[in-house]
C-alpha cells in the first residue's frame, strides 16, 4: 500500500490538471434548413447547444442565442444527430490490403495503434460520433488506450464502446498455422466455468464496455461454421457480464449458434448470415437485435473476385439475401453496423447504402437505425436523438437524408460534445 501511494497521488494530480485545462465550449446556435431529430424531419427548426449538451431544439424563431454564442447559418443543410457505427474494428484495415492472419501475426501493436488513430479520425470525419468497436483482433487492450486518447482530446475520434480482446472457445479461432506451433490468437481463449468467469472479469477489469463472444466459427479451414461454446458457457458469460453492467454481443451465423446466444440473453447478434425464420422470431421474442453487417460479406466477396451484377452470385451473397428476407419478415430489430475494418474506415456509410439499395429498407428506416435505434439498442440514452439534455453530437448534410441516404456522404459539419470538429 505504501509503495502504491505515490502513484495514486500522481494520478490524482494529472486528472485534476486535465480537468482544469478544459474549458466549456461556447454555446452554438445552429440554423439549418431542416432538423432530423432521430425520428422525424422538421423544416425550419434550429438547435442550440450549451457546453457539451443540447440546450434547445425547435422552430428557429423560438430559439435565441445567448450572449457569447456562436451562430452557424446552415442554409440548404439538414442537421441530425451524430451517426452511430454499430460494428467496427479500428485496429483492423481492409483484408485486400493485408490478410487478417498477417495483420494479427506480422504487424506490431505499435503499427496497428498508429493506423487506428488514423481510422478514428476518418470515422469521425465521416459523421460517426460514436462507434461500437467489437474486438481488437489480436491487439490486446489497445482499444482501451485508444478510447482514452480520444476522450482526453489527444486525437480526434468517435466516442468508443470497446470490447477489448473478445472471447473464443479454445481451438475454434485463428490464426491457424502448423499444428506444431502455437501462435497468438485473434481473441482470448476461455472455456468452462472457472475459465470463462475469469476471462470475462479480466476483460471488464481492463476496460471492456462490452463483452464480445464468438458463438460459432469455422473450426478448420474450408469447413462451415459450427457452434463453439455450450449453452451453459454462454449463459455464464452473459450472467458474469450483466452483473458488472456490461452487455454481451455474439458473433454468430449458424442457426444453433444464434439460438444459444439468444437464449443466453445477448444484446445483439452480429452477422446472422444463416439465420432461419424460427431463430429470427426467437430473437424478436427475446428482445435480441440483429446487426447484419451486409457490407462485410459484400466486401469479402469482392476481394475474392466477385463483381456486383455478375451471375451467378456467390453462395455467401445469395444466402445473405435469403436470410435478410427472413429477418425482415420476422420483425427482429436491426442495428446498423458494417464490420468496418474489413473495408475502409471512413467508408462506414456502405452498410446503410446496401440496406437501402439491396435489401429494401427505406432511407428513413436506416437513418433512424444509424441514430435513435442504434442508441436505444446499445443502451445509450444520452445520444442518437436531438433533444434538450442529450450530448451535443451533431452533423449537417445537404438536402434531405430521409429521402436519399447518399447525402450522408457529404458531411459539411461535425460537432462532438458541443465542439465543432469539422466544418
Ligand atoms: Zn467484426
Amino acid at each position: 500500500m505504501r509503495l502504491l501511494w505515490p502513484f495514486a497521488t500522481a494520478l490524482l494530480f494529472s486528472i485534476t490538471g486535465a480537468a482544469s485545462a478544459q474549458t466549456s465550449p461556447p454555446a452554438l446556435l445552429l440554423r439549418p434548413a431542416a432538423v432530423f431529430d432521430g425520428e422525424t424531419l422538421h423544416l425550419g427548426w434550429a438547435v442550440l447547444t450549451e457546453g457539451n449538451r443540447i440546450k434547445a431544439v425547435g422552430p428557429a424563431a423560438q430559439l435565441q442565442a445567448p450572449t457569447g454564442a456562436r451562430t452557424l447559418e446552415l442554409p440548404g443543410l439538414t442537421l441530425l444527430p451524430g451517426l452511430i457505427e454499430g460494428h467496427s474494428h479500428l485496429l483492423l484495415h481492409p483484408y485486400n490490403e493485408t490478410p487478417w492472419n498477417d495483420q494479427v501475426l506480422l504487424e506490431s501493436e505499435a503499427l496497428r495503434v498508429a493506423r487506428a488513430t488514423v481510422h478514428a479520425r476518418q470515422t469521425l470525419e465521416a459523421g460517426f460520433t460514436t462507434a461500437r468497436d467489437l474486438g481488437t483482433e489480436g491487439a490486446g487492450y489497445a482499444d482501451v488506450g485508444l478510447k482514452q486518447a480520444i476522450d482526453q482530446g489527444l486525437i480526434p475520434g468517435p466516442r468508443l464502446l470497446v470490447a477489448t480482446r473478445a472471447l473464443v472457445a479454445t481451438g475454434s479461432y485463428g490464426p491457424k498455422l502448423s499444428v506444431d506451433v502455437d501462435v497468438p490468437q485473434g481473441a482470448q481463449e476461455a472455456d468452462g466455468t472457472d475459465g470463462i468467469i475469469r476471462a470475462v472479469r479480466e476483460q471488464i477489469g481492463k476496460g471492456a464496455d462490452i463483452i464480445k463472444v464468438y458463438a460459432d466459427y469455422r473450426w478448420g479451414p474450408n469447413e462451415p461454421s459450427r457452434p463453439t461454446f455450450t449453452q451453459e458457457e454462454l449463459n455464464l458469460i452473459v450472467q458474469t457480464a450483466r452483473s458488472a453492467g456490461r452487455p454481451v454481443v455474439a458473433h454468430a451465423s449458424t442457426p444453433e449458434g444464434m439460438r444459444r446466444a439468444t437464449l443466453a440473453g445477448v444484446q445483439t447478434i452480429e452477422h446472422g448470415d444463416g439465420g432461419t425464420l424460427d431463430v429470427f422470431k426467437l430473437m424478436k421474442q427475446r428482445g435480441v437485435a440483429l446487426c447484419p453487417t451486409v457490407a462485410a460479406g459484400d466486401a469479402i466477396s469482392r476481394y475474392r473476385g466477385w463483381q456486383p451484377g455478375q451471375v451467378p452470385e456467390p453462395e455467401r451473397i445469395r444466402q445473405k439475401r435469403e436470410s435478410m428476407r427472413l429477418a425482415l419478415q420476422s420483425g427482429v430489430e436491426l442495428a446498423v453496423g458494417g464490420d468496418v475494418g474489413v473495408f475502409q474506415h471512413g467508408d462506414n456509410l456502405r452498410e446503410a447504402e446496401h440496406l437501402v439499395q439491396n435489401y429494401g429498407l427505406s432511407p428513413l428506416q436506416v437513418l433512424r437505425g444509424l441514430t435513435a435505434t442504434n442508441a436505444r439498442l446499445f443502451q445509450l440514452p444520452d445520444r442518437g436523438r436531438l433533444q434538450p439534455g442529450l450530448l451535443a453530437d451533431l452533423i449537417a448534410v445537404p438536402g434531405d437524408p430521409t429521402q436519399d441516404i447518399k447525402t450522408l456522404r457529404q458531411i459539411q459539419l461535425v460537432v462532438k460534445g458541443g465542439v465543432v470538429v469539422k466544418e
